[in-house]
C-alpha cells in the first residue's frame, strides 16, 4: 500500500487562483489517470476515473474504494481510494514562485497512477474579481479576457506529479 499525493503546477495569468468545480473535495468532480500494476509494471491502456461521491464495495465484505480494477495483463486486483481535506487551490503566488500545490491524496493498493489528465469541470477567478466556470483543457491551454481587469487572463503550462507520502 502506498498514498501518493498528487500535485499541480501551471503558469497563471492574471488569475488569483483555480481549482476543481466545487474545490478540490468536490463530490462529483472527475480525477482522471492511468493505473500501473504494482505486480507485473503494466500500464493500463484506457484511462480510469474516481470520483469522491461514486464507491464501489470490496469482495468479500473488505469494505468499500473508489475503484477497483482488474490488471489485464497479470489478472490482479487492484484498488484506488480517495483521501480528502488534503488540497487546496492552486494560487498566483504558487505560480509565480513556480510551486506544485497540493489536490488529492490517493490511497492506492496493487496499482500506482502514473499520468493525470486535467480535462475538465475546472474554475478559476481572476485578480479582479471576475469568475470563469466550466474551464477545461481538452483543446489545450485557457485564454480568455477579463473585461473588468481589462487584461488577458488565462492558465498554461499544466504539469503533475505523484508525491509518495507516508
Ligand atoms: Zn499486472
Amino acid at each position: 500500500m502506498v498514498q501518493l499525493k498528487l500535485e499541480i503546477k501551471a503558469e497563471l495569468e492574471n488569475l488569483a487562483n483555480f481549482q476543481p468545480q466545487g474545490g478540490c473535495d468536490d463530490p462529483d468532480f472527475s480525477y482522471y489517470f492511468k493505473l500501473k500494476c504494482g505486480n507485473c509494471g503494466e500500464v493500463s491502456q484506457k484511462e480510469s476515473c474516481v470520483t469522491l461521491s461514486e464507491m464501489v464495495d470490496l469482495p468479500k465484505g473488505r469494505g468499500s474504494a473508489h475503484l477497483v480494477q482488474k490488471c489485464k495483463f497479470c489478472g490482479r486486483d487492484g484498488t484506488i481510494s480517495m483521501i480528502p481535506g488534503r488540497g487546496r487551490p492552486y494560487t498566483i503566488e504558487d505560480s509565480e514562485s513556480q510551486e506544485f500545490a497540493p489536490l488529492m491524496l490517493f490511497d492506492c493498493r496493487g496499482f500506482e497512477l502514473v499520468e493525470f489528465y486535467f480535462k475538465d469541470g475546472w474554475v478559476a477567478e481572476s485578480t479582479s474579481g471576475t469568475k470563469y466556470k466550466e474551464i477545461n483543457f481538452l483543446d489545450g491551454d485557457f485564454v480568455e479576457y477579463d473585461e473588468k481587469g481589462e487584461c488577458p487572463v488565462g492558465i498554461s503550462d499544466l504539469k503533475h506529479r505523484f508525491v509518495v507520502t507516508k
